[in-house]
């Protein structure tokens, strides 16, 4: 590993100080993802700035909703009672991730800002315009089992690997960020992730040096019944295929609302408002569940190797939309 400074903050408004004045400066949360980059020689900061004692773990409820802290872990946000009751879909999704170990150390800041996991962003040896601008793109003719079927670009045809962040943007989350001018500033979370055009280096909308403080959950009628199904190679310790965010607000027999946005298949959570609107005011039967998942994969543009996410996709919307509706009914 290169040698580099550590420093540990004290205060928000140091944090933001400390690495907005340094271009090769990185927050430190909970390192699972940053220390794992570090040491691959891909992230090379000279300076991380330890943020884990930062007064911003807390998860509580305010007058719309809930506010969930940056440096809350996902093991203590999974299972926060406030969650589980009004946001099932945000515990199932973060429980869906990683691995006990490892949702004991990550928190919800770090893990949105999670980086890709394929294969040639990690390979030194490989061309990759997300880890090296101008290099080129190594999956785009290799092995990309794993990537984009929507929303890609000649440059970059990465997926965002995150779980979490698919719940959030199906429940209209905010992200509170602590900005470099000493202010704060929202971003609602359809906007914080990114599709990669022609700058692929940049996974989403934060400046550097911005720090992720909270992240805010309205009230809604869907969260209730709502369902996160993740489709992998392995139960566990591995990141989605394809994962299908799913929420109804459901009138007697009629959809009223839906929510349906996939992980797994674009450079950030991939809302589909085809199939929410072949779901809205119509009666929640298979039927209507197969073709809102139709409706989802129809602009679908699969690389050389990842056509099988269409299929498993629409299989998955189905089995999302079924489980949350029964998730309600059970209530
Ligand atoms: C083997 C393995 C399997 C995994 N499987 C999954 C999975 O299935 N699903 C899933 O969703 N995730 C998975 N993960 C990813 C894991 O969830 C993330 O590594 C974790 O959430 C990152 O959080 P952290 O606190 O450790 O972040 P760190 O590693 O500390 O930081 C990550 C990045 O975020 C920045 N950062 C951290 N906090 C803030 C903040 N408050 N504001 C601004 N920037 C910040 C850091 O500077 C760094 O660039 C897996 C990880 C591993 C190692
Ligand atoms: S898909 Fe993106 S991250 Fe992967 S090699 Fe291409 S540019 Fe790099």
């Amino acid at each position: 590993m290169r040698p580099f400074k550590y420093s540990r903050a004290l205060n928000t408004t140091n944090a933001v100080r400390a690495v907005s004045g340094n271009k090769e400066a990185r927050f430190l949360a909970g390192g699972t993802n940053l220390v794992d980059l570090m040491k691959e020689y891909v992230e090379r900061p000279n300076e991380v700035v330890d943020i884990t004692r930062l007064n911003l773990k807390q998860i509580r409820a305010t007058s719309n909703g809930i506010s969930i802290g940056a440096l809350a872990t996902n093991t203590e946000t999974a299972n926060h009672p406030l969650i589980r009751e009004n946001y099932p879909l945000v515990s199932m999704a973060i429980l869906a991730g990683a691995s006990g170990q490892l949702r004991n150390m990550a928190t919800n800041g770090g893990n949105l800002m999670q980086r890709t996991r394929c294969q040639y962003f990690y390979d030194l040896a490989m061309p990759c315009n997300k880890r090296e601008p101008g290099s080129g793109c190594g999956a785009l003719q290799g092995l990309n089992r794993i990537h984009a079927i929507f929303g890609y670009s000649d440059k970059c045809v990465a997926t965002y690997p995150g779980d979490m962040a698919n719940a959030l943007y199906a429940l209209d989350a905010v992200v509170r960020i602590a900005g470099r001018n000493g202010k704060e500033r929202t971003i609602p979370i359809q906007d914080f992730h990114r599709l990669p055009g022609d700058t692929p280096e940049k996974d989403n909308n934060l400046e550097h040096g911005e720090l992720i403080v909270a992240i805010e959950l309205p009230k809604n009628n869907f969260a209730a019944r709502s369902y996160y199904l993740k489709v992998r190679d392995r139960a566990s310790y591995a990141f989605a295929l394809v994962s299908v965010a799913a929420a109804l607000e459901i009138n007697g027999n009629s959809i009223r609302q839906a929510r349906v946005v996939l992980g797994g298949v674009a450079h950030k959570p991939w809302r589909s408002l085809e199939a929410e609107k072949a779901l809205v005011v119509k009666s929640a039967t298979e039927e209507t569940f197969r073709a809102a998942a139709e409706a989802a994969f129809k602009d679908a543009k699969p690389l050389a190797h990842n056509a099988y996410k269409v299929d498993l996709g629409q299989r998955a919307v189905v089995l999302a939309l079924r489980q949350a509706f029964a998730a309600g009914a059970a209530q």
